[in-house]
């Protein structure tokens, strides 16, 4: 897919003011710092579509862009950022949770997983929550160039196998890096085929 056009259309709190557009909704979600404002920056190549930011847990909202006309894409807050005082995150968490559970355009969800870490409780947890919800979810190994492929593809397979234990079936993976720009054809080739 090419991109032709990536405009910003709204920040949302939740569902409730979130646009009212009929537009095939793609999330993109996952712990503070696992880099997705530049997975997003890559995926549309503009340099501050998504502002990176240097302050993790700084984006709260969830910010919607209209991509092509055809289909928009969703920048979702971080989770599990510690320093976030804890009644903010209880909010975050209804807010996420209800677009995520209640939004009738939503096609799919974008899990980013930092691949140089081990399978952590929070992404798999998160997953979990997501599969009893019955959400369809793919998974994103993002910074793939600063660990050695076979600490990948281990950290990958041991995720995938964590997640067995909490929910059927296997979700789809992609492998992404912005320095070597890996991933980024693969993404917009799946949403490609959703929105047919
Ligand atoms: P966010 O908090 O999830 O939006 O993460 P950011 O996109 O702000 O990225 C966090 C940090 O990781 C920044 O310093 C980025 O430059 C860096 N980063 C993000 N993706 C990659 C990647 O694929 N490779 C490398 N080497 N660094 C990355």
């Amino acid at each position: 897919m090419k991109i032709i056009s990536a405009e910003f259309e709204t920040s949302a709190a939740g569902i409730e003011d979130s646009p009212a557009w009929n537009l095939p909704e793609f999330a993109f979600i996952g712990r503070s710092n696992v880099g997705k404002s530049s997975l997003l920056n890559l995926l549309v190549m503009k340099k501050d579509l998504a502002r990176v930011s240097a302050r993790p847990g700084a984006t709260q909202l969830v910010n919607f862009f209209r991509i092509n006309r055809k289909w928009a894409l969703v920048d979702m807050p971080g989770y599990g950022y510690s320093k976030t005082p804890q009644a903010l995150r209880e909010g975050f968490r209804e807010a996420v949770s209800g677009y995520l559970a209640g939004r009738e355009q939503l096609r799919c969800v974008f899990v980013l997983i930092d691949s140089r870490h081990s399978p952590q409780k929070i992404d798999l947890n998160f997953c979990g929550w997501l599969a009893e919800n019955g959400i369809p979810f793919v998974l994103v190994f993002t910074k793939t160039d600063k660990s050695k492929a076979g600490k990948v593809k281990e950290n990958m397979a041991a995720f995938v196998s964590e997640l067995r234990e909490v929910c059927d079936g296997e979700p789809r993976t992609f492998l992404s890096s912005t320095k070597t720009q890996a991933g980024r054809g693969e993404i917009l080739e799946f949403i490609d085929l959703a929105l047919r």
